[in-house]
């Protein structure tokens, strides 16, 4: 078997990957994704599992120990995956932690997905973590779908919404539906695709299907159910928007290059049936995927997949550790063999599980676009790649560098081996990152990056949770890393070095690559100009 049969589709296989549809819901904490998850899934059916999405939420009653921790700061830390039928699709919801320093966590779960749907409070607009996920997803060319929710509160001018699109995130938008007011004054939306108007009925709290009934723009009762004041301004903007004369490109909105706009309220159930039946029959189904040696064809029947996630202790009760993969082609069979090919050890995927909050359900198959959460101790890491061929590598997970950096100590001699395992294993998680001080004298107490200080949090509170390992955070000054190489010469010679600035210190990877810690920016500068030799990276090199 060679890579080159993953290019080659099989039909048996083709039905199933069309129907899958792998996104995440993005937004800034507050605008609704929680609420909008749990709509979909009425939608699917899962009527219990949305009930159940609300309690992770609010209750946390169902989610294992250590995600005390979110409740207390009211976060999410971890991702899960929904999985549910609708109509012809199977649907894959990635949800993604919504707390900012949480972004490298998230940043790998949306490697995973094949669309996302970013939700926007109306009321608001664009905020900080829309626009960071926003930039993650365009980076890596995937279609993204913009809902604004909460139309049911006083929007902003849905103009200035759509606008705002173009001018802060820079990407064109086509709104598919209009809204028909806001706040008090809100009465539906005007389908543009259909030209129909969809009513809105307020009732009892969204707690099921809002009904809704449709009909044309210019019908008297529609005028009838809006204010005077309303009707002319809808009438305005839609003549506005119509008169702009853009076109809806199905090809651009796959190229991440125009953004579909949907407009509704989450927690009344309006508008978001619009959004789902639209957003299945427009996201793409999983597209082949680029490997070190060639095209993956999803509907290959070759098997590969990478893993985006581990985590460790999901459930105290068994020590356990889950890796999640997501499946890039092939059929997923429990008990298969396949190969680590960054290892080369095979290995056999026996305790294969989807996951949703602690209840589990065991995974007998799987197609591309699916995500199955391994449960054991396979020997695995973030990023690599599982395939029933040789030669077949993602690169797919990207890496960030860190911004925070810090000394962990432990408080307890007496127990260090267990902060030492408890450490090397969230590490493995990718929970922060080490490094080892080139020039230190005495006991070498762990220093630490991360991408923000909560991850540094996270790290303790697990350490002491799931390892009884008490630490203590010592802060540094260093707010940058840059990666080292000479321009000539062997990269990993232990006696290259570059010159130093002051307040600048060397170090080593885990890869054994050198890294300068920088206080600033303004240092950064003057360490460029002092070493013209030396390449200097702002990402990791590769192992
Ligand atoms: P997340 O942090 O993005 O997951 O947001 P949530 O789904 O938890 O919603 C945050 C708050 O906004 C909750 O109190 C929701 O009930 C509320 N909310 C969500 N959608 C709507 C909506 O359409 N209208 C109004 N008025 N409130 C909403």
């Amino acid at each position: 078997m060679s890579v080159s049969s993953y290019a080659t589709p099989s039909p048996a296989l083709q039905r199933e990957v069309k129907r899958r549809r792998s996104f995440a819901i993005i937004s800034h904490p507050d605008a609704g994704k929680t609420t909008l998850t749990e709509k979909f899934l009425l939608y699917g059916g899962a009527l219990n599992l949305a009930g159940s999405v609300t309690a992770r939420k609010n209750q946390r009653a169902t989610t294992s120990d250590w995600m005390d921790l979110e409740k207390q700061r009211g976060i999410s830390v971890s991702s899960t995956v929904l999985q549910f039928e609708y109509k012809d699709c199977v649907v894959n919801i990635l949800d993604t932690p919504g707390h900012k320093d949480f972004s490298e966590d998230t940043y790998r779960v949306l490697t995973a997905v094949d669309a996302a749907v970013m939700v926007v409070d109306a009321g608001k607009g664009i905020e900080s973590q829309t626009r960071k996920l926003f930039e993650v997803c365009r980076r890596r060319g995937v279609p993204i779908f913009t809902f604004m929710n909460k139309m049911d509160r006083p929007a902003r001018p849905t103009l200035d919404l759509v606008d705002e699109l173009e001018s802060v995130l820079g990407i064109d938008a086509y709104p598919l539906n209009w809204p028909l007011g806001d706040g008090p004054r809100f009465r539906g939306v005007y389908d543009r695709e259909h030209k129909q108007v969809h009513l809105f009925e307020r009732t009892a709290h969204g707690s099921y299907r809002a009904p809704v009934s449709v009909k044309g723009i210019e019908d008297d009762s529609v005028k009838a159910a809006m204010e005077e004041a309303t009707y002319a301004q809808v009438s305005d903007e839609l003549e506005l928007l119509e008169g702009a004369g853009a076109e809806f490109d199905i090809a651009r909105v796959l190229a991440g290059e125009l953004t579909p706009v949907f407009f509704g309220s989450a927690a009344n159930n309006f508008g978001v049936q619009l959004l789902l039946d639209r957003f299945l029959e427009l996201a793409p189904p999983p597209v082949a995927r680029e490997s070190e040696g060639g095209k993956i064809e999803p509907s290959s029947a070759e098997f590969s997949a990478f893993v985006f996630k581990i985590q460790a202790n999901m459930n105290p009760k068994h020590r356990d550790r889950v890796a999640f993969i997501r499946i890039v082609s092939g059929k997923f069979e429990r008990d298969m063999n396949v190969l680590n090919t960054r290892s080369g050890e095979n290995v056999r995927l026996a305790n294969s599980q989807r996951l949703f909050a602690r209840d589990r359900e065991t995974v007998d198959d799987a197609f591309a676009g699916d995500v199955v959460g391994l449960v054991g101790n396979y020997d695995l890491l973030i990023g690599d790649t599982l395939a029933s061929a040789p030669g077949v590598m993602f690169d797919e997970i990207p890496r960030f560098p860190p911004e925070c950096f810090a000394y962990l100590h432990n408080k307890s001699t007496a127990k260090y081996k267990r902060f030492r395992d408890g450490l090397a294993q969230l590490l493995k998680e990718g929970v922060a990152s080490e490094f080892t001080l080139l020039e230190s004298s005495g006991v070498q107490v762990p220093l630490l990056g991360a991408v923000g200080p909560l991850q540094f949090e996270v790290l303790q509170y697990r350490l002491d949770g799931e390892y009884a390992a008490e630490t203590r955070l010592e802060q540094t000054s260093w707010s940058l890393a840059r990666w080292l190489k000479p321009k000539e010469g062997d990269p990993l010679a232990p006696e290259a070095r570059p010159s130093l600035s002051l307040g600048t210190a060397l170090a080593r990877d885990s890869n054994g690559w050198l890294v300068a810690l920088l206080p600033s920016e303004w240092g950064l500068k003057t360490f460029e100009d002092k070493n013209e030799d030396w390449i200097i990276s702002e990402q990791p090199f590769a192992p």
